[in-house]
This record gives structure tokens, C-alpha cells and sequence, in this order.
């Protein structure tokens, strides 16, 4: 097992499927081009091997799917059934749940049992400003039809000034309501935000400001998390959790567990960090020439991870999977 001197290792891998996107999220994509797929992607069975592989190199025990938006790409099928046979203790998605009706059967045959659904906001008019695509009922009709399945859900928000602060509390009622978790998102500096700092301190909403909004309505009180989860939970008596992703006011880096694989093959260790690896010509070599080659580069991209907080970003997280 490869641990670094903080004692930290990899055990949750993101797959980033697809950088294709049916929306164009403005914090996401700063010119409001919605990403055609890269052509040089991995195929489902390449990618498929990628998880057997680094299950067995890094010792990877969840694996979450996103992108760019999972739900649009054809692999997606032929992906979760692969790797739906390796014996992994959880497989999850994160998705905009624009395609969540249609694609429900296929995640339920599957085995999937929790999503996390982007959600910045109930109102459709707003919807439609920040993900510039996508229609707010299909996404509701979506989430309501999987919770009847029995998923487990959360919600994610990023909270931004001038955009969608006053959805904060809207969101939180429904989220309770329903029995998702709802989790905020603070605002990372990834891509043209990393560049563009006044965009960010614009519309950056920090924990504080949060918490204060939600305790105007609700009592709150902390609650267990795992020990290298990325959200503070909160508790409100009778009615459910939330949580807060306080990437730039409470960084989470020290206990950070995770590994990313984007769509094209590279691994990336962190975030915050410029280096990234590539392994897709590794995964078409037999077993036992790849899985020490994978090792070094595993070493390497655990040594990029960030030793306290995160800085920033020049990716934008639909490549290197959000
Ligand atoms: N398309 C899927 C979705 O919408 O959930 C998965 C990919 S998306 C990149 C994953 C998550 O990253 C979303 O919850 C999105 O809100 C978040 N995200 C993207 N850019 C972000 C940024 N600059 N700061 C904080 N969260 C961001």
C-alpha cells in the first residue's frame, strides 16, 4: 500500500467519464461553450481496467463516477456493468440529473445506491442562468423518481454572490422535505477562476456567512463524518442533516483520500496541483508489466498532494472530474 508521511492513502477514486456536459455551468465553464467529448477518451472496457488496476495498485475501495456529465455518455452502460463485478464497497454518481429518469433503470440494474445531484437553485429562471441548459422541473421529476426508488441522495449547491444566495434556504427546506442531504459547496478557485481572482472574491460565500443564514431559520448541531470526508455535517434536531464542503475556509487536505482518472487517462493527486499522470498506455499492457509501472506513478501523484490547504486550480472539474 503506498502511504505518504501524513499517513494518507488513496481509496477514493473519481472517474471523470466524460468532459462532455449538457450544461454549461458559469463557475464551471467561463465562456458558456458546452464541451463536445475529447475524441482521444477511453473506451468503457479501458476504463473499466484502469479501476480493476488501480484497486489492486493503490488499494482504491470506493469509486464515484462524474465528469463533465456521466449521464450523456454512451460508455456509461457498458462501464457500470464492469465495474459494477469488482467487489468494490460502494459505487456512486454525481450527476446534474438532467437524464436522471431515463437513465434510472440502467443505475438501479447496476447496483448504484446514491447519487449526488447538482442543484444550485429552485428557481427555473435562475437554473437556466447558471447551468445555461437544462430545465429545473426535469431535474425535480428526476430526483422525486429516484428517491421512490429507494436512492439515497444528496444535493450539491455552490452558493454564489449575486446568483443564487437567497436559493440557501429554499434549497435547505426542500432538501429536508424530501430527505436529501444538502451540501454547500464552497466556491473553488478551478479554471477561469483560478485566473479571474475578482470573479471568485465576488462571488465567493464562505461556512460563516452560511451557517449564519441557515441559523436564522434552523437550530443546528455538528454531526459525525468520516475521518477523510470532505464535509462538515450538521445536524437540525427532528428534521435531517446538511453539510458544508468548506474547501477554502476549512481545508480538508491533511486527510484528502482521493485519486482522480480523467476521461482521456490521467491520473491527478490533487486538485490544487498542475501535475497529472498518464496512464492509458499502461492499460493495455498484461497485468503484471502494468500494475508496477502504475505503482511509481502512484507514488508520484500522492507526493502531489497538497500538504494543508487547497490553493487553486488551473483545470476546470468537469475535466478532471468534479
Ligand atoms: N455534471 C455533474 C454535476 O453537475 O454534478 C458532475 C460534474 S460537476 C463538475 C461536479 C461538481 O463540481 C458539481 O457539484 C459542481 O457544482 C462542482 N463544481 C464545478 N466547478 C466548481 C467550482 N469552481 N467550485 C465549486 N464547485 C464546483
Amino acid at each position: 500500500m503506498i502511504v505518504d508521511r501524513q499517513g494518507r492513502r488513496f481509496r477514493n477514486l473519481r472517474i471523470s467519464l466524460t468532459a462532455a456536459c449538457n450544461y454549461a455551468c458559469t463557475y464551471c465553464v467561463p465562456n458558456g461553450k458546452r464541451l463536445v467529448a475529447a475524441q482521444d477518451e477511453l473506451s468503457a472496457e479501458t476504463m473499466a481496467r484502469a479501476v480493476a488496476y488501480l484497486i489492486e495498485a493503490a488499494g482504491i475501495e470506493r469509486l464515484r463516477i462524474t465528469g463533465g456529465e456521466p449521464l450523456v455518455s454512451p460508455r456509461l452502460d457498458p462501464f457500470l456493468h464492469s465495474v459494477s463485478r469488482l467487489g468494490l464497497a460502494d459505487i456512486s454518481l454525481t450527476s446534474n440529473g438532467q437524464l436522471l429518469s431515463r437513465k434510472l433503470p440502467l443505475l438501479l440494474e447496476c447496483g448504484i445506491r446514491r447519487l449526488n445531484i447538482s442543484l444550485d437553485t429552485l428557481d427555473a429562471e435562475g437554473f437556466r442562468r447558471i447551468a445555461r441548459g437544462g430545465d429545473l422541473a426535469t431535474v425535480l421529476q428526476g430526483l422525486a423518481e429516484a428517491k421512490a426508488a429507494g436512492l439515497k441522495i444528496k444535493l450539491n449547491m455552490v452558493p454564489l454572490r449575486g446568483h443564487n444566495l437567497d436559493q440557501v434556504l429554499p434549497l435547505l427546506d426542500y432538501a429536508l422535505e424530501q430527505g436529501f442531504e444538502l451540501r454547500f459547496i464552497e466556491l473553488m478557485r478551478m479554471g477561469h477562476l483560478a485566473r479571474d481572482g475578482n470573479t471568485f472574491s465576488q462571488q465567493f460565500v464562505g461556512i460563516d456567512e452560511l451557517l449564519e443564514t441557515i441559523g436564522s431559520r434552523y437550530t443546528y448541531i455538528q454531526a459525525d463524518a468520516p475521518v477523510d470526508s470532505t464535509a462538515l455535517r450538521y445536524r437540525i434536531p427532528g428534521l435531517g442533516h446538511f453539510g458544508v464542503i468548506a474547501n477554502e475556509s476549512v481545508p480538508f487536505c491533511r486527510t484528502c483520500s482521493r485519486l482522480r482518472l480523467s476521461s482521456t487517462g490521467w491520473l491527478y493527486g490533487c486538485l490544487s496541483s498542475s501535475n497529472c499522470h498518464f496512464i492509458g498506455d499502461l492499460l493495455d499492457k498484461p497485468r503484471h508489466v502494468a500494475l508496477p509501472a502504475l505503482q511509481r506513478l502512484l507514488v508520484k501523484a500522492l507526493a502531489d498532494k497538497q500538504e494543508v490547504a487547497f490553493s487553486g486550480g488551473v483545470m476546470v472539474m468537469k475535466i478532471i472530474g468534479g
